[in-house]
């Protein structure tokens, strides 16, 4: 095994520049108090989190994340005792007031080890107003040992004044190439990875959910051909696939998130003719893009956003189904 293998470093793909940034941040001490990292679902977003714990914690000034001292392991480890992670409270990617709390007071307490503490809220995209209000104070005025890392698919989704309060960088996804030679190193066969590739591009997140999880894979499926269903207007196509979704609710909510992914992808194109890939099929989001106005295509995202406000608030997965197919053919 060689030096490099040893280290423990989270396999960030792509971003040097993005790195390289930070790097020299932590070498001139000016290293963010609240920093957001934002970015589509699955390009990296949490791992570069990530590393940026261990660069703020590293015992190596100069060479930052050295992936070698003891803080660098223990962040790799998930065990660091001043990296702490907000809990979600189990609706879609919000967290309470209560955690908020909870992580203010301990945004207080001095760090265990070396000088700083590390505090992550992951996929904070549905952080609700109140939890963004009791992390104001915070995060305006963090304790000199408090750092502050959200991750988030987009800047939107947090409050103006919690935003100004931030350093907020964009991760992108890799290229395909390098998104392949990321999924062989970790071991996956050439064939998947090119079918991986194919749907998601760059994207490693998805191509491993892909490549790992059966329902992920199921969800990319329907979404695909949910696609195709609603270029041809097919009605009774439309209905068999999403009540099929539905036999159970997360899987219902995973198909509809990649479904919008491809509705988005195919507004886009009608738009700009440019080719953002956010879907899981290119072919039935091209199809779907054809005949399609800005006016329809926000009607079907509003009928979207509709069923996750329905599946959240307890509606069964089967009625859901049913009224969001609907909305999608008067759309
Ligand atoms: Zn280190």
């Amino acid at each position: 095994m060689s030096t490099a293998e040893s280290l423990s470093m989270p396999e960030v793909a792509g971003n040097e520049q993005l790195l390289s940034e930070f790097r020299q941040m932590r070498r001139q001490n000016h290293l963010p108090h609240a920093l957001l990292l934002h970015g589509e679902r699955g390009c990296g977003k949490k791992l570069i989190a990530k590393w940026f714990s261990m660069l703020v914690l590293c015992e190596d000034g100069e060479h930052a994340p050295c992936g070698r001292c003891k803080s660098c392991r223990l962040v790799a480890e998930d065990a660091h005792p001043d990296v702490m992670t907000a809990e979600h409270s189990g609706k879609r990617m919000g967290f309470s007031v209560e955690t908020v709390r909870m992580i203010r007071r301990e945004a207080a307490v001095l760090p265990n080890n070396g000088d700083m503490r590390v505090f992550l809220f992951p996929d904070s995209d549905g952080m609700s107003v109140q939890a963004q209000n009791a992390l104001l104070k915070s995060v305006e005025e963090p304790p000199a040992h408090s750092c502050f890392v959200f991750t988030a698919e987009s800047v939107g989704s947090l409050l103006p004044t919690l935003l100004s309060r931030m350093t907020a960088k964009t991760v992108f996804p890799v290229t395909p190439g390098e998104c392949a030679e990321a999924l062989l190193r970790r071991s996956f066969q050439d064939g998947e990875i090119r079918t991986a590739v194919a749907k998601f591009g760059g994207n490693i997140g998805k191509c491993i959910a892909y490549l790992t999880d059966e329902s992920v894979r199921r969800a990319a499926d329907d979404a695909a051909a949910l696609s195709t269903a609603l270029a041809q207007r097919n009605e009774y196509e439309l209905l068999r696939l999403l009540t099929a979704a539905a036999s159970d609710k997360e899987q219902l909510t995973r198909t509809l998130e990649l479904l919008d992914c491809q509705l988005r992808d195919a507004a886009v194109m009608t738009l700009e003719g440019s080719f953002p890939r956010l879907g899981c099929d290119r072919a039935a989001a091209e199809a779907l893009s054809a005949g399609l106005t800005p006016r329809r295509a926000l009607r079907m995202h509003g009928a979207i956003r509709e069923a996750f406000a329905d599946l959240d608030g307890n509606v069964s997965a089967g009625l859901t189904a049913t009224a969001l197919c609907a909305a999608l053919c008067d759309a």
